[in-house]
């Protein structure tokens, strides 16, 4: 028997703790090819087990940034690694959040791909509640695109965006719908595409700071990548404060769809526009105007697909990888009317 005492945290007949033993169950049954259930409590308490991290262990170095969790720092744990610490409100938020902070590292071990970030491990004793990834040495694309304003030829984005697409693809064919993929969250290491925070926002939304009242607050520059019915349950958020955002695969698209965007134009679309007009237009089916673009319709319509109005009329991503992958490589997709764009190109 692999049982131990930090195995019977899980297995105790906690109602909440046997939710989620129930709900990775189901998730891990997937995984089993021989669909045995015979003890499978135990092995997930076993799995889990093996990624808790004792908080001792790390040293906790400068921190890189505050976001959503609370501070990101950098720090070693055989090696250099990036260490969100999660901020809970209360003591009694602790508790009532341990389980999904639990399911959702119990996610993240199943996560093994190129673009995305190695999940290394996580601190799950309260107070210390930390999840431990490997350090991205490169540049977020928001900073790349938005602060450096560094410009990328259509070849490049069109490499990026199938990287995005492939990570982002990946997580789905295992269950796991990012929930917030922005250009924040995503790196540029040497032309190679890594994709951090996937899966998080439950955990995420109840930390400390990040309500006000009932409501969500709202961060800036986040609107954009909500599709018009994560807006619209937005909107509703607010007579009913209950009701949870129905984030999706198709939702995760139209948020590539925004990635998209900011590639091809070194902007957010809706730039300037206060929260309650991006709202209004939104939930109407209102697109940013793409008219501006030096792009080939090709492109435009692969950006479009993903801002479909209803869900279903959204491309997946190996539909979006195999539209990608059918553009013309070469000449230049630039019109020949924007010279500045590949002037201040940063490609070789
Ligand atoms: P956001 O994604 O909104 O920027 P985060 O809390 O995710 O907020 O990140 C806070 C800061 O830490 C950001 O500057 C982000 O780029 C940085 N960061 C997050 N994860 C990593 C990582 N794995 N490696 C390096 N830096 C990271
Ligand atoms: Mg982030």
């Amino acid at each position: 028997n692999t049982s131990n005492d930090s195995d019977k945290t899980l297995v105790d007949s906690n109602t909440s703790e046997r939710t989620l033993l129930d709900r990775v169950d189901s998730v891990d049954s997937q995984d089993d090819p021989l669909g045995h259930n015979w003890n499978r409590q135990n092995s997930l308490s076993v799995t889990l087990k093996e990624w808790d991290i004792p908080f001792e262990e790390i040293v906790i170095g400068d921190p890189i940034g505050t976001g959503r969790f609370g501070t990101v720092y950098k720090g070693h744990w055989h090696g250099d690694v990036a260490i969100k610490v999660l901020k809970m409100d209360s003591e009694t938020d602790n508790q009532s959040q341990l389980p999904a902070f639990k399911l959702e590292v119990a996610m993240l071990r199943k996560t093994r791909h190129e673009n995305l970030v190695l999940f290394m491990g996580a601190c799950m004793k309260p107070p210390h509640l930390a999840i431990v990834t490997s350090l991205c040495k490169g540049q977020t694309l928001y900073k790349s695109v938005h602060i450096r304003k560094e410009k990328f030829l259509m070849n490049k984005i069109v490499n990026i965006a199938s990287q995005i697409a492939q990570g982002t693809g990946y997580l789905h064919a295992r269950d796991i719908i990012h929930k917030d993929l922005k250009s924040k969250n995503i790196f540029l290491e040497n032309g190679k595409v890594v994709i951090t925070d996937f899966g998080l926002f439950n955990v995420t939304k109840l930390c400390h700071g990040n309500r006000k009242g009932d409501w969500l607050s709202i961060p800036p520059g986040w609107l954009c990548y909500l599709s018009p019915e994560i807006i619209r349950s937005l909107q509703a958020r607010s007579q009913h404060s209950n009701s949870e955002l129905d984030f999706t695969q198709k939702s995760d698209v139209y948020a590539f769809g925004t990635v998209l965007y900011e590639l091809l134009c070194f902007e957010l679309p809706f730039k300037k526009q206060p929260p309650e007009s991006i709202i209004w237009q939104v939930g109407r089916g209102i697109k940013q105007s793409l008219g501006n673009i030096p792009a080939s319709k090709d492109v435009k319509d692969i950006l479009m697909m993903c801002w479909s109005y209803k869900p279903d009329d959204r491309p997946d991503f190996s539909q979006i990888l195999k539209a990608l992958g059918r553009l013309p490589k070469k000449p230049l997709m630039r019109s020949p009317s924007h010279p500045v764009h590949l002037s201040r190109s940063v490609d070789s």
